[in-house]
């Protein structure tokens, strides 16, 4: 039980094919005792009976990252429930639609705005808020996607986000490393989830990803688990700041493989439709 004795939370659970539940999962299954959180009443209801299975029916609390006084209300939670925290999971994102198809350059400054406060300044201020119950060799894990590295159609500002995220990791990796706390995130191949499915064009996305990368499939949310528990355990007590692809490879192509037709003419290997 490679999480026996460790408690943490996790934000960012919108229902079973959250890549967040697939964390929660892997983690509950080798023995972590876990809070979960809810961005309001409206998904409550959705998430009481996924607390139920995850053994924490009794500790589910709201936490709306833009508002300061519900991470300050969480932290309040968790420390009267365990004390000390051994981890956080923050998967959360959230870009208005406008900034997720069409044009880039038309992107306004309020979507940027709540782009950038939502998925990438919470990581900032839910650490912030929570540290002072953190426990030592405490882990705290974020969401990442290739987007944030190189372009990828219709994730436009997502992509800026990321970029900013994936420094943000490694800035609080270095600033936090001095208390024995690490930062690290998971750059995960598409999934089909409530917040890919706001991304133009996703099952293209997918389509091309399984066909392009080494490994010829898409990623789980349980092999995202598997490899966010592995970054919450002990077993990575020297891995910090780190952006770890769980993508089936897809990072490593810098070109499609190259198959030839009959005709020895060079066509592009494609597993797709
Ligand atoms: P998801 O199930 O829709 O999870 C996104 C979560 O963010 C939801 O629980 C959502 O809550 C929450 N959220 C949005 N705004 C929030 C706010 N203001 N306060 C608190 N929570 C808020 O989708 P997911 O794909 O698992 O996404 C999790 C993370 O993985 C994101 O950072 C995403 O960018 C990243 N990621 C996803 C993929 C993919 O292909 N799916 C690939 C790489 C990285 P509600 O649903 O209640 O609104």
């Amino acid at each position: 039980m490679l999480m026996k004795g460790k408690k943490g939370v996790v934000l960012g659970i919108a229902n079973k094919k959250s890549i967040a539940y697939g964390i929660a999962k892997a983690c509950q299954e080798q023995g972590a005792e876990l809070a979960i959180t809810y961005l309001n009443e409206r998904f409550q209801k959705k998430l009481e009976p996924i607390a139920e299975e995850l053994g924490c029916g009794n500790r589910l609390y709201p936490c709306d990252v833009s508002k300061p006084e519900e991470i300050v209300a969480l932290k309040e939670s968790l420390e009267k429930d365990f004390g000390k925290i051994d981890f956080i999971v923050h998967s959360i994102a959230f870009a208005p639609k406008e900034g997720l198809s069409g044009r880039f350059v038309d992107i306004s400054k309020e979507a940027f705005s709540t782009a950038m406060d939502i998925s990438v300044y919470s990581l900032i201020e839910v650490t912030q808020k929570l540290k002072p119950i953190l426990s030592e060799e405490a882990s705290i894990l974020t969401l990442s996607y290739y987007g944030g590295v190189k372009y990828i159609p219709n994730y436009n500002l997502m992509g800026v986000a990321k970029a900013a995220l994936e420094m943000t990791v490694k800035y609080l990796a270095e600033d936090l490393g001095k208390d024995g706390v690490r930062v690290n995130a998971i750059s995960a191949g598409p999934i089909k989830t409530l917040a890919a499915a706001g991304i133009g064009d996703f099952s293209f996305m997918l389509k091309w990803n399984a066909a392009h990368a080494p490994l010829k499939k898409n990623v789980t949310i349980q092999e995202v688990g598997n490899s966010g528990m592995y970054l919450l355990s002990n077993l990575s007590s020297a891995v910090t700041g780190e952006i770890h692809y769980v993508d089936g490879g897809f990072n490593i192509m810098g070109m499609p493989a190259v198959k030839f037709d009959e005709n020895g003419k060079p066509t592009i290997a494609w597993n797709g439709e």
